[in-house]
């Protein structure tokens, strides 16, 4: 399979990305690219902002979206800041939730763009107006009941006499009819349909959050849809569908309808590296929040730091952060990057390996996957310098001395909790997840209240229930069998959608 390769565009172009509804998993193949190489991504409000960390750690996240009563960057500001960085040579991603095209202004920062001869490239997006539905089991066509679908704004008071949408032409232009930014108008929207000519009995749902581990449904007809999203309380980023496939839903739905769909689970963590556990109870439905957040810190550089890099064949780079972690190191000594001689450059994944060549430096060796690199190291025999962060992933070492070559570690950073980052309130889980005991004493530092009632807390096993017990945490389950797998098991049987009151 060959992808078309937007990789090495002019310096100073604007990739104009759509993210995607909310799930992670539908940012497409350019965005992820277009995001690992970007100097600046200017972005909005995502209902998952987990993408950005596909952004190299250096890179500038400038957020111009809503906050609560706080009001959004202006479009003609937004637009500036696009041209200013590109003007300055940046690779600069401007992330659009959905799709970059829909509703989303691109065609006004296209337009500014293209008129200040500044290159741009268009990288469509999953837009939550199908996928959305498609989440929640409702096809927005299907030979039996529908032969056409249209998307329009609900932005605008249909109550309104100045309305600029010719609603009978809305009521009858297509079979599905799906809202976006609608919510507020909700009641307003329904009533102007049946008014219309549409059939008060016609099926309808609003999705909130669609794709994501938090989506929510509510289905009813155009006469009491808004009656019944008032009950359930739906808030933004919701859309509303309206059509006979939205019956379809009884027999399609699937994401909500997993057995841990809707709950809530922290997962305290001590490494950067996402848990199996947080794997397992995603593909089960559950929103997962790992805590704290954690940085990376530059080490102090060893005394005998020149003699290490003077010594080595090759330096493998473990990440991009263990090249800044190096950079870092050397300018604390009085040196730079002409310190690192003759030695050969690889890295251990293609991320690394553009932040090298960001940096000014060749790479000799970067595999496309972590997993392949020992087999494929082209010095086998070499002494290898390994760059990366205080108690890395060991395999590599592991790996490459089988080989047979001579290894040495240098820690460059070190992963701390950073405590500046917003906590999470703990009200809003249902389950705690314990993978160890350093995650209790993480649970601990992070809240010292503990865990609250409400909260069903499963161990991984004794000896993580132990270390509970000395720190005083409530443990409700210990999994039988001490495997991520156990501990997922565990939830769902806890907290499973079979056990919802
Ligand atoms: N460009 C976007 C739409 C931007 S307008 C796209 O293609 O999806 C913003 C509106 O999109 C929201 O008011 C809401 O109606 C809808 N929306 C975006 N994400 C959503 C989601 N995850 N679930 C439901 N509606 C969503």
């Amino acid at each position: 399979m060959t992808v078309s390769d937007h990789s090495t565009p002019p310096p100073g172009t604007v990739y104009l990305v759509g993210a995607g509804p909310g799930d992670p998993g539908l940012l497409t193949r350019h965005g992820a690219g277009a995001l690992s190489r970007a100097d600046v991504v200017v972005y909005d409000r995502l209902a998952d902002d987990s993408m950005l960390a596909l952004a190299p750690a250096d890179a500038e996240l400038v957020y111009v979206g809503k906050q609560a009563a706080v009001h959004a960057v202006p479009q003609p500001r937004i637009n500036e800041l696009l041209s200013e960085h590109a003007a300055q040579g940046k690779c600069v991603v401007r992330l659009k939730g959905g799709d970059p095209f829909v509703f989303g202004r691109g065609g006004e920062e296209a337009t500014h763009l293209r008129d200040r001869g500044i290159p741009f490239v268009v990288v469509p997006g999953v837009s939550s107006a199908v996928a959305a539905p498609a989440y929640a089991g409702i096809p927005v066509t299907d030979r039996r009941h529908a032969s056409s679908f249209a998307v329009i704004t609900g932005h605008e008071d249909p109550t309104r006499p100045a309305s600029r949408i010719d609603w009978h032409t809305v009521a009858h232009g297509a079979d599905t009819l799906v809202f976006l930014m609608g919510l507020a108008n909700l009641a307003g929207i329904c009533e102007r349909l049946v008014e219309e000519g549409r059939d008060a009995s016609t099926p309808a749902a609003v999705i909130e959050r669609g794709t994501t581990p938090g989506q929510r449904v509510v289905t009813g007809t155009l006469s009491d849809l808004a009656e019944r999203v008032r009950t359930a309380g739906l808030h933004p980023p919701s859309l509303i569908v309206v059509g006979d496939v939205v019956r379809l839903r009884d027999q399609l739905m699937w994401h909500d309808a997993q057995p841990l769909a809707g709950r809530r689970i922290l997962v305290p963590r001590v490494r950067r590296r996402p848990s199996e556990i947080v794997r397992l109870l995603k593909a089960a439905g559950a929103e997962t929040t790992e805590v704290p957040v954690l940085r990376s810190e530059t080490l102090d550089p060893p005394a005998d730091l020149l003699e290490q890099l003077g010594g080595a064949e090759w330096l493998v780079f473990a990440s991009p952060g263990s090249v800044d972690g190096l950079l870092d190191q050397l300018g604390r000594v009085g040196r730079d990057v002409r310190a690192l001689g003759a030695a050969r450059l690889a890295t251990i994944g293609p991320a690394g390996a553009a932040h090298l060549r960001r940096c000014g430096l060749g790479v000799d060796y970067s595999p496309e996957t972590a997993a392949g690199f020992a087999g494929d190291f082209p010095a086998p025999e070499a002494h290898v310098l390994l760059i990366g962060e205080d108690g890395g992933d060991p395999h590599v070492v592991r790996d490459l001395e089988q080989r047979g070559a001579r290894c040495t570690e240098l820690a460059v950073t070190r992963l701390v909790v950073d405590a500046r980052a917003p906590r999470p309130p703990l009200e809003q889980f249902d389950g705690i997840a314990l993978a160890s005991s350093n995650t209790v004493r993480r649970l601990v530092e992070t809240y010292p209240g503990g865990p609250l009632d409400r909260q069903v807390v499963v161990s991984i096993g004794p000896m993580t229930t132990a270390t509970a017990a000395s720190l005083g945490v409530r443990v409700d389950v210990e999994a039988p069998e001490a495997s991520p797998a156990s501990v997922a098991k565990s939830f769902t049987q806890r907290l499973g959608l079979s056990q919802a009151t």
